[in-house]
């Protein structure tokens, strides 16, 4: 399935041909604030087959805790973050949760940096969780 997905404008649109890898939800405060919500919602997926079908977007790049760049994609007209471009996986392309057109099963999430989750945030006791970044 070609998932489809864009910024809250609609000036920066893509499509993801290829099936993501797993569904993270990271409640540290860098997805915080990257998502200004309660959570980030990160969906890795192979960089094959992704492609930007309309518009430019910019990007924002900071240093993960590992030291690496981490390049964020987002609208110069909204602000809508997109995507991630991690340095060290350049064959993986992580897609905002968000941003996608689809519906995402959030039953399969993995919580991570569940440490700093907000208080009152409940998980699902069923759901894999981490309270840091899983090894
Ligand atoms: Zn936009
Ligand atoms: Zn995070």
């Amino acid at each position: 399935m070609t998932r489809t997905g864009g910024c809250q404008c609609g000036a920066v649109r893509y499509e993801c041909a290829g099936e993501p890898f797993a569904l993270f939800i990271c409640h540290c405060t860098e997805c915080r604030k990257q998502s200004a919500s309660a959570f980030g919602m990160s969906l890795p997926a192979p960089r094959e087959g992704f492609r930007i079908t309309k518009g430019e977007p910019k990007f924002w790049s900071r240093r993960g805790d590992s030291g690496l760049q981490i390049n964020g994609a987002f609208c110069p007209h909204c602000g809508s973050r997109l995507w991630d471009e991690p340095q060290d996986a350049p064959d993986i392309v992580v897609l905002k949760g968000g941003s996608l057109d689809q519906p995402i099963d959030m039953a399969k999430a993995i919580h991570i940096w569940t440490s700093r989750k907000l208080p009152g945030m409940i998980i699902p006791p069923d759901a894999a969780q981490f309270p840091e970044e899983p090894g």
